[in-house]
């Protein structure tokens, strides 16, 4: 059982180590970007809310995001450990998840934060090719056994409309505005661990499962 969060700027890897560590561990994968993506294609008001400002590259209000992971933290898949990934992005939403895990008598066992310099991540999410599943492809890094065609569900792979010169320089900004700081929040607490992005998924996934597994 663990409780845990990934940070890193976008493309440094989250989604594609939340997929392996979700398994491993057995723990649900909380992924903000996928609920919110699965609110947009399906239409909901919570979808058309969101649109415009991850079309632009711009974080979602932080009330938005507090009322998605207060509901979805108290789903019973939770009670034997969880993954956030892509939250929280702001002090806001890092204080609002101290409060609702107080309120259920949680607590968060580490945070992991991916590190990738930032021509590199751009690199990487020019070519990302996405799932509806919620896994992450590269056109050259990372691609799959057949073209355009998920490896786990056989899903047509999409790219992402976020995923465009302009809304990536947009969410670099915001990320080293206002996600990075909170790499000193976590510090503080004596809950980071930092890892090196940049090898390969499964060097890293190795690193990441050595800081799960001297917690656990
Ligand atoms: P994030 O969820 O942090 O935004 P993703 O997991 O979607 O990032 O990864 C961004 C892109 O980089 C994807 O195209 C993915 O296939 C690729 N990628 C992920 N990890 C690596 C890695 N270690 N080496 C090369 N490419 C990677
Ligand atoms: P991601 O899939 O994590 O890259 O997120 C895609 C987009 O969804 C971001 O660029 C934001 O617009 C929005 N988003 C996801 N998570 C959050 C969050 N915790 N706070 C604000 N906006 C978010």
């Amino acid at each position: 059982m663990v409780n845990l969060v990934l940070v890193g700027a976008p493309g440094a890897g989250k989604g594609t180590q939340a997929m392996k560590i979700s398994q491993k561990y057995a723990i649900p994968h909380i992924s903000t970007g996928d609920i919110l993506r699965d609110n947009l294609e399906r239409g909901t008001q919570l979808g058309l809310q969101a649109k415009e400002f991850m079309d632009r590259g711009e974080l979602v209000p932080d009330i938005v995001l507090i009322g998605i992971i207060k509901d979805r933290l108290s789903e019973p898949d939770t009670a034997t450990g969880f993954l956030l990934d892509g939250y929280p992005r702001t002090f806001p939403q890092a204080e609002a998840l101290d409060d609702i895990l107080g309120q259920i008598t949680k607590e968060l066992d580490v945070v992991i934060d991916i590190e990738v310099p930032d021509e590199v991540l751009v690199k990487r999410l020019a070519g990302r090719r996405m799932c509806r599943c919620g896994a992450s492809y590269h056109v050259l890094f990372n691609p799959p056994e057949v073209d355009g065609k998920c490896d786990h569900c056989d899903g047509e792979l999409y790219q992402r409309d976020d995923d465009t010169e302009e809304a990536v320089k947009t969410r670099l900004v915001a990320y080293y505005a206002q996600t990075h700081p909170l790499i000193d929040y976590y510090s503080t607490k004596g809950l980071l661990r930092t890892v090196n992005g940049t090898g390969s998924i499964d060097d890293i996934f190795r690193e990441i499962c050595a800081a799960i597994d001297r917690i656990l």
